[in-house]
């Protein structure tokens, strides 16, 4: 922290906030951002040029801050060239020689130069337990292992989690790995942090949270955030208010007037986020799946997301277009918050990202998971055996599965998963009301942060 300017002690403490140059960092940390702004914080938040530039062409962000009088956007480099596709594994590939030198060293400026002084920073963390799994020997020697074998060493998760619930660079122990490497090294740093806000609610994740407070004390789970925002705004301004979106990708909404024509929960909204990518092979598989199935559904292809010689995988995505127009509709990027609050919507099939394994939750839509990287197996074990909201179908993609998977969340068991669904959207919704767990866990923030600034 940089000397303070003790002589304005009256003004409100400013924050600097820098997500990872990444849409779903970039989407919780804006709307953090705004519920300190609301607060009366001053806030600086810093993006990538890239990701500043998309965030401005495709949603209203300049004009809906400046009703933020504090609120500044700054933008510094992540390193690469500005027409870089950034697609398939480019942040791993680029992050630790290219973009985290770029990023401290310009991050660095900001905080000598900035006028008031920054009082409080908040950046991007990971997860505390690899090192303790590696330490304890329990991480697979070789890929060949039982993968079904229960992992002990994470308190909480002791009867549930499997070594194929592991971020899949923890499936082969390789300590030189570099993606291994890279998350030891940040989780250590993580460990330096005076304080933790986690994207969560102490209801869902309560054994999970007990256990991080013992190697962090200070921990405030004011999730989910976008909802925790739309409340925000509703009593600041009371009326119905939604928060703005903070896409980096063009929505397609035509898809909203094709869902507004569909029966209720008749729909399955099938999307993998922001970075994952798919075979051409799988993207076949799982549209025969779809299609086998009984049921219409909604699907996302990213632009760059199907990995394919030459132009291979923009064509297989044009011919599945021209076969499933009486079952289904391919967009490249959807309005995701309002496809899954929509009535028509009965199941989402997701990579469980953390923002999206939320928004379901918050809209009460039972899941089916293809977890693919990072936090996403552990996630797709906790929606399928812990909150009991959805199937995994963790490791497979085959035509007959998915087949199956949606049968049984669109039809076969449709109520008893519906029925949990809207049980745990109601828990979570609650605890960003007034006076819930992640509304009065905010407050605390606040407070704290302002007592750290005077
Ligand atoms: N998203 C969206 N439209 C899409 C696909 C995704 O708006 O067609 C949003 C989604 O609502 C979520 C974010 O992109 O907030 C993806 O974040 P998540 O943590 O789920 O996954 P990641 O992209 O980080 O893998």
């Amino acid at each position: 922290m940089e000397e303070k300017d003790r002589s304005s002690q009256s003004r409100p403490p400013h924050v600097l906030i820098f997500p990872l140059p990444l849409q779903g960092h970039i989407n919780s940390m804006i709307k953090l951002a705004e519920l300190l702004a609301i607060a009366g914080f001053k806030l600086t938040f810093h993006n990538s040029h890239h990701n500043h530039e998309r965030l401005v062409k495709f949603n209203n962000i300049a004009a809906h801050f400046e009703r933020y009088p504090g609120f500044e956007f700054k933008t510094i480099t992540d390193g690469l060239p500005l027409d870089h596709p950034r697609s398939g594994s480019w942040f791993l590939d680029m992050f630790e020689e290219t973009m985290e030198p770029k990023m401290k060293q310009s991050l660095r400026e900001v905080l000598v130069n900035s006028s008031p002084p920054v009082d409080c920073v908040i950046a991007d963390g990971v997860s505390y337990s690899i090192p303790d799994i590696i330490q304890a020997g329990e991480l697979p020697i070789n890929g060949s292992e039982d993968m079904d074998r229960l992992i002990t060493t994470v308190p909480g998760m002791e009867t549930y989690l499997r070594c194929r619930d592991l971020p899949t660079f923890c499936r082969k122990l390789d300590i030189e790995d570099s993606i291994m490497k890279l998350v030891v090294k940040q989780t250590r740093k993580s460990l330096q942090a005076d304080a933790l806000i986690l994207n969560t609610t102490e209801e869902l994740d309560g054994p999970i949270l007990s256990q991080i407070r013992t190697k962090c004390p200070r921990v405030y789970a004011v999730g989910p955030l976008h909802t925790q925002l739309n409340t925000r705004l509703n009593v600041k301004h009371g009326e119905s208010y939604d928060h703005i979106s903070n896409t980096l990708w063009e929505v397609d909404k035509s898809c909203i007037f094709w869902l507004n024509k569909q029966p209720n929960r008749s729909v399955i909204y099938v999307s993998f986020g922001s970075i994952t990518s798919m075979s051409r092979e799988q993207l076949v598989e799982l549209w025969y799946g779809l299609l086998n199935s009984t049921t219409k559904f909604l699907l996302v292809v990213r632009p760059n997301s199907v990995i394919g010689k030459d132009g291979e995988g923009e064509d297989v995505v044009m011919e599945l277009m021209e076969k499933s127009k009486d079952r289904g509709y391919i967009v490249n990027w959807a309005p995701q918050e309002a496809v899954l609050n929509h009535p028509a919507i009965g199941g989402f099939f997701t990579h469980n990202g953390w923002n999206s394994t939320l928004e379901s939750v918050v809209a009460g839509v039972p899941m089916i998971c293809w977890p693919q990287f990072a936090d996403q197996h552990v996630n797709s074990r906790v929606v399928s055996v812990v909150w009991k909201i959805g199937l995994d179908m963790k490791d497979v993609c085959d035509r007959k599965i998915v087949e199956k998977m949606v049968n049984d969340v669109m039809v076969d068991r449709k109520e008893e998963f519906a029925k949990s669904a809207s049980e745990m959207a109601k828990v979570t919704n609650q605890s960003v009301n007034v006076g819930g767990s992640s509304y009065s866990n905010l407050d605390c923030l606040v407070e704290d942060i302002r007592i750290m600034s005077l």
